[in-house]
């Protein structure tokens, strides 16, 4: 692995602010809509309806309408009371579409004209999601990215290129949500990981190794970190999975401290719930101070699959609606961070069907956000990197988005997704290995599409995400990016860039 020196690598907050500065100059000066109307972002939500057929006329009066519409979006203040970022772990651009063509697909239509729930935000930009240290990165440093404003370096959690192993404070950043509860606002995340997994843990959390889950190699652990966490009033809201990181190996856990980080939570605040099921979520009380929420051992069950009983894990719609609303109360307004986590896991399994429905209980979410939030919330939605699966061949319009594209050269039918590597490879050369997929069921919840290079786990991908954006702020979002900007247009947006 190639290593850049310090000095090439230290460059990157200084073009990211420039960036900035560059957009919000050129932003001042374009004419301020003051009309404030009470618009909730659940009443523009309704998107144009596409025809299905090839009537010309009824795709030009789609058109005009949604240009309309996008007018009626960006208008409000220019300050955002609340922002809330939702990251789709591995949410490539082909997930989107995959995704989309599904939900609609299910719902009984060809697919294609379907829109998830935030595809039609106004403001749309592409993210490059490379860290210090590699081309394709992982979930660490694009969070650290987004949380801190600043490029990192691969595994590493809300430190800089300049933290090394063993130093326990040296190149600690600090993260949109510390700089928010600093000032007064409530904070909190939301996942379907461990809590104390990358993306939710670059919120709060600070280490050389996003492993130190529950053992931080001589630091604190992330764990520990989440319960200690030392600024403002401490966060109101941390849900997810991985209880295990937070209770000891005596009662189940993989803490070797002997400690009780439920317990010592339960303690450390006034009015604060740990709750542990769905019914115990749901039965919160409003007024609740500080709550925290872990479901399950380890991250929690992918979405079509989990045990939706009292007793079961909510869903990440529920969570963060149960988020939203405790945050809510805070009249100086509010960051969260929600993490459809598991997105990932589905890819990396070579699974599509799993990262595709997690991807709509994601969509779910957001939804379920606009329908609570009013035109004062800055809501960004975008993926921390992408991943290897393709959409290709030349299937009919409203084919089976899981189905077959087609016949390769040895006349047998392949799927319109496939991976470029992981554990789907199908190698020809091997007894035993099914290559004709004629009487296989490719929507089946583990059937592994087809894979060009053999490895265990599939891989991220380099290539840029997305990022969609609505609310005050959202006019920032343009362009090709570099991911770590998202962090600097939700410290202008929420706390004027300081
Ligand atoms: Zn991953």
């Amino acid at each position: 692995m190639a290593r850049q020196s310090a000095s090439s690598t230290s460059q990157h907050p200084l073009i990211a602010n420039w960036t900035l500065h560059r957009w919000i100059n050129r932003q001042a000066l374009m004419p301020v809509v003051c009309l404030s109307f009470l618009l909730t972002f659940a009443s523009t939500n309704v998107q144009a309806e596409l025809p299905a057929n090839a009537n010309a006329l009824k795709w030009y009066k789609a058109g005009q309408s949604f240009v309309k519409q996008q007018k009626r979006f960006t208008r409000g203040k220019k300050r955002a009371k609340n922002v809330i970022l939702f990251v789709g772990d591995g949410m490539s651009i082909t997930t989107v579409t995959a995704s989309r063509i599904y939900e609609g697909q299910m719902n009984g239509a060809n697919g294609e004209e379907h829109m998830l729930s935030f595809e039609n935000f106004p403001h749309t930009a592409l993210s490059k999601t490379y860290a210090v240290d590699r081309q394709v990165a992982d979930s660490a440093p694009t969070a650290t990215a987004m949380m801190t404003g600043v490029k990192t370096r691969f595994r590493t959690l809300g430190v800089d290129a300049s933290a090394s192993h063993g130093d326990c404070q040296n190149g600690h950043l600090r993260t949109l949500l510390e700089s928010a509860e600093i000032k007064g606002l409530s904070t909190g995340f939301v996942t379907t990981t461990r809590a104390t997994h990358a993306t939710s843990a670059a919120t709060f959390a600070h280490a050389i190794e996003r492993d130190y889950e529950s053992e931080g190699g001589g630091c604190a652990d992330i764990a520990q970190q989440l319960i200690e966490f030392p600024f403002g009033d401490g966060l109101e809201v941390a849900m997810g999975g991985g209880r295990q990181m937070f209770i000891p190996v005596s009662e189940g856990g993989k803490r070797k401290d002997g400690r009780d980080l439920t317990a010592e939570w339960q303690a450390k605040y006034k009015g604060a719930t740990y709750v542990t099921d769905t019914a115990s979520l749901k039965s919160v009380d409003k007024n609740t101070d500080h709550l925290l929420g872990l479901f399950s051992d380890s991250h929690m069950s992918f979405s079509e699959l989990r045990d939706q009983s009292p007793k079961g894990e909510p869903s990440l719609t529920e969570m963060t609606g149960k988020a939203i609303e405790l945050l809510q109360k805070n009249r100086k307004g509010f960051f969260l961070m929600v993490e459809g986590g598991r997105i990932d896991h589905g890819h990396h399994a070579g699974i599509a069907k799993l990262a595709l429905t997690e991807t709509i209980e994601f969509s779910n979410a957001i939804r379920r956000a606009t329908e609570l939030v009013g035109s004062d919330t800055l809501i960004i939605v975008t993926a921390d990197h992408s991943h290897t699966m393709t959409m290709a061949g030349y299937p009919r319009r409203g084919n089976p988005i899981l189905g077959f594209a087609g016949r390769d050269a040895n006349d047998r039918r392949y799927t319109t997704l496939t991976y470029a590597n992981g554990p789907g490879h199908r190698d020809p050369t091997k007894e035993g290995v099914e290559l004709d997929l004629s009487n296989t069921d490719t929507e089946a919840f583990d059937f592994k599409q087809a894979a060009a290079v053999p490895l265990r786990f599939e891989t991220h991908g380099g290539e840029d995400v997305a990022i969609y954006a609505s609310g005050p702020g959202s006019q920032w979002i343009n362009g090709v990016m570099e991911q770590n900007v998202i962090f600097h247009v939700m410290n202008e947006a929420l706390l004027g860039g300081k």
